[in-house]
Formats: C-alpha cells, structure tokens, sequence
C-alpha cells in the first residue's frame, strides 16, 4: 500500500494561479522522496495538498490507501516541518516538543488497530519527548526556550515536534534554507541518518538539487506545477528526459550549445557556428532521423577537457573567465555563438590564462541532444545513451 498517492491533482488558486497541474506521485512506505524545483514551481502548495492546508481544484489525494479529500490537517496523520521553525515562544523545549501531541491527543489514532481514537497518557507523553529528544540530541537543551536557541537548534526542536507525534507521513518544506551552509549541511546528514533509523515515510521539498540529490531515495524536478522527471538521483544526471533537467539537475550546469544536425562526406555532425563535429557511429545511427533539424548539445563541465594546442580534434575557444573553487577551477569559454564551462581539476593556477586561445575538447559520448523547439531528449543522453 503506497504511502501516500496524488492521483491527476491540480490545484488553481482562487486568483487564477495554476499552482499543480495534473500531479500523479506515488510514495511507498519508508521512502524518502524529494520535491524539487525552482521557487514558484508549486513545491509548498503540493505539501500542502498533503498536508490538507489545501483542497485540490481536481484529482485525489490518498494517505496509507485511504482518500482524504476533504480532510481536516488534524485527521491526516501527517506532520509538517516548515523554512522557519514556528515554536511557542513562552514555551520550553520540553513542552514545545509535547505541545502538538496534548493538543492532538483527542484525534490521535492509534495506528496499530486502525481508526479506533485513543488518548495519550501523560507518560507516553513524556517518553516521547525523552525519545525525540535523544534521537535529536536535545537532552542539554529541555529547560531553554527558543530564544535562548540557535537556528539549528530550533529547526531541531521543531523536527522532534514532528517526530514524537509519529505521523504516517513526514513533510518538511526547506527545513534547512535558512541555516548557514555548513549546519546546513550537518544537519541533511542527520535527517538522512533519522530517516535510515526511523524508516519513516518523508516527502522533503527543497529548491536545491544538491541537497535533493544528496537526501533523495527518489527525486522529482517539478517546474511549473509539472513534473518534469521522477528518479533516482543517478538517473536523473546521467539521463535527463528534458533540456530543463538537464540544466537543472548538476552542478556546475550543463552547458547548451544550438546548431544543427547536418551530413557531411556520409557522415552526420553536429553544426554550430563554423565548427562541424562528427557524431559518433551509434549516435548517428539514434539521430539519424533529426538529420537537417535545430538541435542543442548539452555537455556538463566536467566532461570538457582542455587539450595541449594541436592535441586533435578540437574547437577553439577562448578563455573569459576562471573561478577558483578549491581543489579546482571553472573556466568559461567563448567564440561566437558557443559558450562553455569546463570544470579544470588541480589547485587554481596564480595567472590564469585569461583572454587566451585553448583547444577544447570532450568525450563525445557524455553528450546529451535535445530537440531546440520543445527541449526533449533526443534519444537517450549519457553513457548509457
Ligand atoms: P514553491 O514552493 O515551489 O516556491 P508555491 O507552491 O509556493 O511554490 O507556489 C506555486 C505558485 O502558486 C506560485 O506562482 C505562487 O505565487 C502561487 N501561490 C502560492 N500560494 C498561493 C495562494 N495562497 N494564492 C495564490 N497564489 C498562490
Ligand atoms: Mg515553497
């Protein structure tokens, strides 16, 4: 039994805004799955169908197999986490964390016996926030209120706020935007370990792909309300269905280059101003029928190379721009039409060589293709292409 299920789910706001169009997404029990896109692209509003913050325009919202259309948030069995951890100011930790389950106490189903409503003791109660507390190591921290927190501190709090009511279903939307990136970082570490030992079901929403892909069992690229792509993270950078994932997904970005698919002496290439590349022999063969039309090579920056000048087949471009970056550098490179960045290994050099002429080449076969017009991957890109 999934999870949860949104089956052709739209939501349209009252002032006309089609925040969701036609989500179908399945998330099995224990998954851990993310939403991820850029701002706008209907993220919130989706927790929030879940959630039951908000009513579908159309499509059907199902929690553990049971439709919760209509739903109260109170009688979903699911818990939210949101960016800004709203706690109870004049509360302690302590009671901050069991705030939510004396609320809730009179809706608390007991998840063993089905719909049956049970009330949780004081002592459960209490268990719970000792367990929560450990688990989140905020043992020291009981006794403060939030303002005597960091922010780390606080999103912790308000992830245990979460985790002592035992939801069926964990949604957490950009819990770790507003830290400093390294606890940012610390603490993904800590909800991917959190969610190895619990096993819960947790939809996380986030507009960065590194951390999508870093947390991701699976991960779904939304833009628009649409969903763009849904798979495990290797899938989604080494065969991205489309030229928005493809840029999305990846750091540093893929770079696009636009020219044609164009024979030559009985051999199809790849045109773009001036330069013609020779595909290689199974890319012809899956390309063949875009011969003559506008396509777009994406190429990410770590499978440019900067060759020795006269090293082989090459194009040449010219250095505009180097970025340190620590153990390596981004090089932008430019002619004409063609702009592309390559990731350079090695410590950065003390005089790049800026405003000079290299030679750049790349595997062929990390090549990804799309269609110009509507940006769909034109066989499939990457190395298993
Ligand atoms: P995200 O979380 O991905 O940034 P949201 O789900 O918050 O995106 O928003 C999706 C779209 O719906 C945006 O265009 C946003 O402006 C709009 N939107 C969100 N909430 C409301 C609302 N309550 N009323 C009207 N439009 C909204
Ligand atoms: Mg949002």
């Amino acid at each position: 039994m999934a999870a949860v299920e949104l089956h052709q789910v739209t939501k349209q706001y009252p002032n006309g805004v089609l925040a969701v169009r036609d989500l179908n997404l399945t998330v099995a029990e224990g998954e851990l799955v993310v939403l991820v896109g850029p701002s706008g692209c209907g993220k919130t509003t989706t927790l929030r169908l879940i959630a039951g913050l908000e009513e579908p325009t159309a499509g059907i919202v199902s929690i553990a197999g049971r439709v919760v259309n209509g739903l109260p948030p109170h009688r979903r069995d699911v818990a939210m986490v949101f960016q800004r951890p709203a706690l109870y100011p004049h509360l302690n930790v302590r009671d901050n964390l069991a705030f939510g389950l004396r609320l809730r106490r009179p809706f608390l189903r007991r998840r063993i016996s089905g719909d049956s409503e049970v009330v949780v003791s004081e002592k459960i109660v209490a268990e719970r926030v000792a367990e929560a507390a450990r688990m989140l190591d905020l043992e020291e921290l009981l006794n403060r209120r939030p303002d005597q927190l960091s922010g780390g501190q606080q999103q912790r709090v308000a992830l245990g706020r979460a985790v002592v009511r035992r939801p069926a279903v964990f949604l957490l939307d950009e819990p770790l935007a507003g830290l400093d990136p390294p606890l940012r970082n610390e603490m993904r570490r800590e909800l991917h370990l959190l969610h190895r030992r619990l096993a819960i079901t947790m939809i996380y929403v986030t507009h960065d792909q590194v951390e999508a892909m870093a947390l991701g069992d699976r991960v779904i690229v939304l833009d628009r309300g649409v969903i763009q792509q849904a798979d495990r993270p290797r899938v989604l950078y080494q065969r991205p269905r489309n030229r928005f994932v493809a840029g999305f997904i990846g750091w540093p970005s893929m770079s696009f280059i636009d020219g044609e698919l164009i024979g030559r002496d009985g051999h199809l290439g790849f045109s773009a101003w001036g330069w013609w590349l020779p595909l290689l022999p199974e890319q012809e063969r899956v390309l063949a029928p875009h011969a003559g039309r506008p396509v777009t090579l994406g190429i990410r920056p770590e499978h440019v190379r900067i060759a020795a000048p006269q090293a082989g087949p090459a194009i040449s471009l010219e250095v505009v721009l180097v970025e340190p970056l620590g153990g390596g550098s981004l090089w932008t490179l430019r002619r004409g039409g063609w702009q592309l960045t390559a990731l350079v290994g090695g410590p950065p050099a003390d005089q790049p060589p800026v405003g000079q002429t290299v030679e750049v080449s790349w595997d062929m076969r990390q090549a990804h293709w799309f269609d110009r017009s509507s940006g769909v991957c034109l066989g499939l890109g990457g190395p298993e292409g």
